[in-house]
């Protein structure tokens, strides 16, 4: 379980998030929706400890809200998919999935490159040489070689062919539900959200003030209050 009890953030002196009070079930696949500007990606740097916060925010039973990011993720088992995020890019597309996976979990590259065949092919070539799409697709492959608790996701159809959205989509479906793996997700694409998500909160202006779940998943139910209406 993650819970987050009034939990605010702030760059510099600017308060971004104001007491915000949610609590996400072990296996939940929440999503965070919300316009533009309205806190979304800086909840999910509030859980990571990447921007300065207050409030408390426990994991699994433990406090994490005073631990460093990299001690949050490694022992939290916490995986984040984010463009570019944790790439090392001068390294080939097979250094980058391999790089630190227990060999067992080697033989899961084969799910990897089935899931997205492009990076078979250009598996020898340096990140840098990829799009966005499918850098976003070899930081997803990572993840699937290392089994996390938590996926954190930020707009992973940002600025991507719908055919690639597609096939991201398809293999975070398949990642989470897999395991008993928690999800936070922010995605524009409200109806993509609602695709894979069984809760759909959203942001107004750092604020917390909506809270869908079960039937209420429905892009036709939340839009309104997702975009501002
Ligand atoms: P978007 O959908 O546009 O990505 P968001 O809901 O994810 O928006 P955040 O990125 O969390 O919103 O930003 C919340 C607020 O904090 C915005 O007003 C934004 O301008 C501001 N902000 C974000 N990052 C920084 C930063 N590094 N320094 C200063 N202000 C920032």
């Amino acid at each position: 379980m993650l819970d987050l009890q009034s939990v605010s953030a702030w760059y510099g002196s600017t308060q971004v998030l104001f007491d915000i009070d949610l609590t996400v079930p072990a296996g939940q696949k929440l999503a965070i929706a919300g316009t533009n500007g309205a806190g979304k990606t800086t909840l999910l740097r509030s859980v990571l400890g990447l921007v300065k916060s207050r409030g408390e925010i426990h994991w699994e039973g433990r406090r994490i809200d005073a631990t460093p990011c990299h001690r949050r993720v490694r022992d939290g088992g916490i995986a984040v998919v984010h463009e570019g995020r944790g790439l090392i890019t001068a390294l080939s597309v097979l250094d980058n999935l391999t790089l630190g996976v227990e060999p067992a979990a080697l033989r899961r590259l084969d799910d990897v490159f089935d899931a997205f065949p492009v990076l078979a092919e250009r598996r020898d070539q340096p990140v840098t040489n990829l799009s966005g799409g499918e850098q976003q697709m070899v930081a997803l492959g990572r993840t699937m070689l290392r089994p996390a608790r938590l996926l954190v996701i930020d707009e992973p159809s940002l600025g991507l062919a719908p055919s690639i959205v597609a096939q991201l989509y398809a293999t975070i479906a398949r990642m989470s539900a897999a395991a008993e793996t928690t999800v936070l997700l922010v995605e524009q694409e409200l109806r993509l959200a609602c695709e894979i998500a069984d809760r759909v909160v959203v942001l107004r202006a750092g604020h917390l003030v909506r809270d869908y779940s079960g039937s209420e998943v429905n892009f036709d139910i939340i839009v309104d209050a997702a975009t501002g209406g």
